[in-house]
């Protein structure tokens, strides 16, 4: 298959993250997998199992086909000549014995704490020369990783990597998104839902408004009276001079943003008073 030299680097980074991404997933299953066992069965040999795993994914990926799942994806390979049966295993144990060094020491060597010193400065040391390995990369465009600088393996794309192209019909179906919703939240505010709703109640029902005197009938309220509005129990009850009653907190925002309100079930309107109703206690 034919080889270029020039790796992208997005494409070596979205390699390096992929593969942890695919680690992380066979982990989670695996994780859902032992829920069922009885609790702190496995926990105890957690290292030795997450080690297996790794090891079983460096064989099948760098061993036998010389890339990582993550860069397969990419159709990104280590360069061939470089793969030397020494390299390969510093690899194995930079990559794989080493982490499991730490968590066992972690885990069982608690109480040893020159040697927990002496990860922790390892552990800081890497980090360090990753960072400066990253700013090294972002110039250069090779060896996205320490390791990978290292044991200087150079990524090679094979022929028929994808280009990179970026998506322009999902970002403006993006941007009509976002401009929509930012029109409805400019215009909402100043729809007057109560009046809105109102009239276009009246418009369906052409309701003949017969009973517009204010009448004289005191609500009287029971066990089973519910607000007109909210259908809750009512709380501070008052009544608009028809029979229904309403809490005081629905009533008083209904009549604030329409002040032409009428009762949503009689349909008699408001007339500029809302009074207390008066529970009889018998
Ligand atoms: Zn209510
Ligand atoms: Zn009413």
């Amino acid at each position: 298959m034919e080889k270029s030299s020039y790796v992208s680097r997005v494409n070596q980074l979205d390699a390096y993250l992929l593969d942890k991404e695919i680690l992380k997933i066979i982990h989670d299953q695996l994780n859902t997998a032992y829920k069922e066992l009885s609790p702190g069965l496995l926990s105890r040999f957690q290292p030795e199992i997450d080690a297996l795993l790794k090891s079983l994914i460096w064989l099948n990926s760098i061993y036998f086909n010389k890339s990582t799942f993550g860069q397969q994806i990419l159709a990104i390979t280590y360069k061939n000549d470089n793969l030397t049966r020494n390299r390969l295993i510093v690899h194995y144990i930079l990559t794989i014995l080493a982490p499991y060094t730490k968590e066992v020491s972690h885990l069982r060597f608690t109480n040893k704490l020159q040697l927990q010193k002496v990860i922790e400065w390892i552990e800081f040391t890497v980090k360090l020369l990753s960072i400066l390995n990253f700013f090294r990369f972002l110039k250069n465009g090779q060896y996205p990783t320490v390791l990978d600088y290292f044991l200087r393996w150079n990524h090679v794309s094979e022929s028929g990597a994808r280009m990179r192209n970026i998506g322009y019909a999902y970002m403006n179906r993006e941007l009509i998104w976002t401009g929509f919703l930012e029109l409805l939240n400019v215009t909402l505010p100043f729809i007057n839902y109560n009046s809105l709703r109102r009239k276009v109640g009246q418009m369906i029902t052409s309701k003949s408004k017969s009973d517009q005197e204010a009448s004289k009938i005191e609500p009287v309220i029971t066990v089973s009276t519910l607000c007109a509005i909210c259908s809750q129990r009512p709380i501070i009850p008052h009544h608009i001079q028809c029979v229904h009653v309403f809490c005081y907190y629905c009533i008083k925002g209904s009549v604030m943003a329409d002040p032409e309100f009428s009762c949503p079930v009689c349909d008699f309107s408001y007339k500029g008073e809302i009074k207390h109703v008066i529970v009889n206690v018998e």
